[in-house]
């Protein structure tokens, strides 16, 4: 029996040695286990790939090739790898798009931050409140949180409180604010259905800029209410708002030119109702800015 598969094998090489693989023998059990399998299939793999129709067969199957290594962990082939890469390294979840919005902004929040687990803006307001956190909050009359609804969708982001703001302890009730109160009615938005706030909450003497000192201290507490907020768009006014929310050092038409990403939810950058009151040509492009901030919210609150 045996001297009879060899003929056997012997004629099947002789005849393939004469008109190649024509004949359309099927492999018994034992060639299928050897590993002559291996080289017959990447040219057959070649072959296919060149015909255009057949592609996505072969794409497929390099598709299900890295998806099948993970099941050896047994993790289903096509679950996410929530905060890992391709390579299952940790991934920055500031970074990391699987990751909601908000929580890629919580964990800008340091550890050790005393709100970091915060779960109302009194809390954060309180802590605020009780705490000297640079030479500024000291001399201020009132911190300056932030006001409006704490569900809001859109979040306005300012510089810092000026005097007005300080002795009420509210952000943009000077005249710059009276202004952003008529750019929001002209958009159809209540004051009180949107969240306004600063990146400083404490006034800087003279309205001067804001020292970078004094950002790195007040930034974690803005980062912390826009995770609690979860809003679906931000507004920043002015350079200085636009440039620290995306660690950025560009003019203010640069900034406006498009919108941003911050951390997964949509950011846009205008001119300062403050500037506004200076230089009124630029209240036209603002209004540009505005009804496309407009535009981008019914979207984004129409999806949910
Ligand atoms: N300018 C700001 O940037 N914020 C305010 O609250 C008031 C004026």
């Amino acid at each position: 029996m045996k001297d009879l598969l060899r003929d056997l094998r012997a004629i099947i090489e002789h005849e393939r040695t004469l008109h190649g693989d024509l004949l359309p023998l099927s492999p018994t059990p034992n060639d299928a286990d050897e590993p002559t399998s291996e080289p017959a299939s990447e040219p057959a793999a070649t072959a296919v790939a060149d015909d255009s129709p057949n592609d996505a067969a072969s794409s497929s199957q390099e598709a299900d090739t890295p998806s099948s290594t993970p099941s050896s962990d047994d993790a289903p082939a096509d679950a996410p790898m929530p905060n890992r890469d391709l390579f299952g390294n940790q991934v920055d979840p500031t970074q990391d798009p699987s990751l909601p919005p908000w929580k890629r902004v919580d964990s800008l929040v340091p550890d050790d931050a005393p709100y970091k687990d915060a779960e109302t803006l009194e809390e954060v307001e309180q802590y605020l409140a009780d705490t000297v956190l640079v030479p500024i909050d000291e001399d201020r009359e009132n911190p300056v949180f932030g006001v409006g609804d704490p569900e809001a969708d859109l979040v306005i982001i300012g510089e810092a409180p000026g005097r007005d703001e300080d002795k009420e302890g509210e952000p943009f009730v000077g005249r710059a604010g009276q202004l952003l109160d008529k750019i929001l009615d002209a958009i159809n938005f209540e004051r009180e259905e949107v969240y306004i706030t600063n990146i400083l909450k404490s006034r800087p003497p003279r309205n001067r800029n804001p020292k970078a000192e004094e950002i790195d201290a007040h930034l974690p507490v803005l980062y912390k209410q826009i995770a609690l907020i979860q809003p679906k768009i931000i507004l920043a006014v002015g350079k200085v708002a636009g440039n620290t929310l995306l660690d950025r050092s560009s003019s203010l038409s640069n900034l406006r030119d498009q919108e941003h990403d911050f951390y997964g939810i949509p950011l846009m950058v205008t001119y300062h109702p403050a500037a506004l009151l200076r230089n009124s040509q630029w209240k036209r492009p603002t209004w540009e800015d505005v009804k496309l901030l407009r535009t981008r919210y019914d979207q984004l609150t129409d999806e949910t």
